[in-house]
C-alpha cells in the first residue's frame, strides 16, 4: 500500500508536477523565501492589506476582546459579536438583503452548490472554474455540464436540453485565477433568465479589486441586481482570510440550515473577524489603489504582448506567460528567482496539460520602477529560454 503511494510520488516527479514546500515570510511587495529576499509577483494580497497596520491592530484588539478561538461552531456558542459587525458591513457594502461568513473561499463554493443543488438539480460550471466550485459541484450528487471556457453557445445548447431538470444553477469565477480574463457575465445574466437558471458567481480575484468600491466584477459591470448568489473571499484582495456569500435573506437562512461546512466547523478565530471587519471598511475607499493597480496590469500585459509572450486572454491584474511544457515553466520561474523575483510555476492539475505558464499577481503597492526593473529581467529570461525573439 505505502508502496504504491510512493510510486504515485515518482510519477508526479518524472513529470515535473510533484510539490514541496518552501518556507515563505511575507514582507508587503516583496518575499522571504528559501533564504531570499524577492520582489513577489506571485501573491493575492492585490491591495497589499495582508500587512496594513490598520488590519493587524483589529485583529490584536479583537483577540483581547474575544479570545483567541471560537470555542464552538456558529450555531453553538462560537458567534462572536464581530460576525455580526462584519455581515452587516458586508451587506452595505454589497448592497444585498444578507450575507453570511464562511470559513473559506474553498469551503463556501463546496457548500453553496451542496447546499443548493441535489439529484434532482443541473449544474453548468466553466471548464476553467476553481477547484471548489468542480469540488462542490461534485459533491452535490446534482448532474454536472462544464461549458467550454466563456462559450456561451455551448452553455446555451447545454441549457436547452436540460429542460427537465427543475433547478438549474449556473456558475462562474468572475476572474478567471490563473488566466486573469473576465467571464462573460452579461451573456451569462441573459442566459440564466431565458432559461430560468439561477447564476452564482465567485469574485474571489475581485474583490476589492473592481467596482467602484471594490464590490467586484459583478458591480462594475452594473449587473450585481441580475445575480442570484455573490461569493467572494476575504483572503486575497481583503488581505484577511475567509469568505462571504450574499444574496436574498431568504438563501442565506437556507445556507445556514443546510450549508455542512457551515454548520459542522468551529466559527473562525475573533483575530481574523476584526481583521474582516476593517478591510471591509478601508477597501472601499481604497480608489486611488485599485486605480494604480489597473494602470500597473494595464502596462505590464502592454509590454509583454508587445515582446511577443503568450498572455492567453488576460485584461486584468493577473497575468500569465504560458509556457507549455512543465519543465520550461519550472525553468523559468527558477531564472527569475535568481534574479530576484517570485514567479511561481503553475502545472497541471493546476491548469490543462500543456498549458504550464508562469502566473503574475500585481499588487497595487508596486511602483512603476520595480514593474519596469521586473520586465527587463522577464525579457531577458524569455530571450534565453527562446520563448520571445
Ligand atoms: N475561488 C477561487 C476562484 C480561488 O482562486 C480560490 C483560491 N485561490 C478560492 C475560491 C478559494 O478561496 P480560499 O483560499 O479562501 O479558500
Amino acid at each position: 500500500m505505502w508502496e504504491e503511494l510512493q510510486l504515485h510520488i515518482e510519477q508526479l516527479a518524472g513529470k515535473a508536477q510533484k510539490r514541496t514546500l518552501v518556507k515563505t515570510e511575507s514582507d508587503g511587495c516583496f518575499i522571504h523565501m528559501d533564504g531570499r529576499h524577492l520582489f513577489n509577483l506571485s501573491s493575492n494580497n492585490y491591495l497589499g492589506l495582508a500587512n496594513d497596520e490598520r488590519l493587524i491592530h483589529a485583529s490584536i484588539e479583537a483577540t483581547r476582546r474575544y479570545g483567541v478561538g471560537a470555542t464552538a461552531s456558529r450555531l453553538v456558542v462560537g458567534n462572536h459579536p464581530l460576525y455580526e459587525q462584519a455581515e452587516e458591513a458586508l451587506i452595505r457594502w454589497k448592497g444585498c438583503e444578507a450575507a453570511l461568513i464562511v470559513n473559506s473561499g474553498y469551503t463556501a463554493n463546496i457548500g453553496i452548490l451542496s447546499s443548493l443543488a441535489g439529484r434532482d438539480a443541473i449544474i453548468f460550471s466553466d471548464k476553467w472554474n476553481h477547484a471548489s466550485i468542480v469540488d462542490g459541484a461534485i459533491l452535490s450528487r446534482a448532474e454536472v455540464r462544464r461549458y467550454r471556457h466563456a462559450d456561451m453557445d455551448h452553455l446555451e445548447t447545454l441549457l436547452k436540453k436540460a429542460e427537465r431538470h427543475k433547478r438549474k444553477i449556473i456558475v462562474t469565477d468572475t476572474i478567471f485565477s490563473m488566466d486573469g480574463d473576465v467571464a462573460p457575465l452579461r451573456d451569462l445574466v441573459m442566459l440564466k433568465e431565458t432559461y430560468g437558471a439561477m447564476l452564482v458567481v465567485d469574485e474571489a480575484h475581485a474583490s476589492g479589486v473592481y467596482g467602484k468600491n471594490g464590490e467586484g466584477m459583478a458591480h462594475e459591470l452594473q449587473l450585481a441586481q441580475h445575480i442570484d448568489i455573490h461569493m467572494g473571499t476575504c483572503s486575497k484582495a481583503l488581505g484577511a482570510y475567509g469568505a462571504y456569500v450574499t444574496g436574498k435573506r431568504v438563501f442565506i437562512d437556507y445556507l445556514m440550515n443546510t450549508m455542512r461546512p457551515f454548520i459542522f466547523t468551529t466559527a473562525l478565530p475573533p483575530s481574523v473577524l476584526g481583521a474582516i471587519c476593517a478591510a471591509v471598511d478601508i477597501v472601499q475607499h481604497e480608489i486611488t489603489l485599485r486605480h494604480h493597480l489597473h494602470a500597473l496590469s494595464n502596462y505590464f500585459r502592454t509590454r509583454l504582448q508587445q515582446v511577443g509572450f503568450h498572455i492567453g486572454e488576460s485584461t486584468t491584474h493577473i497575468v500569465p506567460i504560458i509556457v507549455g511544457d512543465n519543465e520550461r515553466a519550472l525553468a523559468f520561474s527558477a531564472q527569475l528567482r535568481e534574479r530576484g523575483i517570485a514567479a511561481v510555476a503553475i502545472r497541471p492539475p493546476t491548469v490543462p496539460e500543456g498549458t504550464a505558464r508562469i502566473r503574475f499577481s500585481l499588487m497595487a503597492t508596486m511602483t512603476n520602477q520595480q514593474i519596469d526593473w521586473a520586465l527587463s529581467h522577464i525579457f531577458e529570461v524569455g530571450k534565453e529560454m527562446g520563448l520571445i525573439a
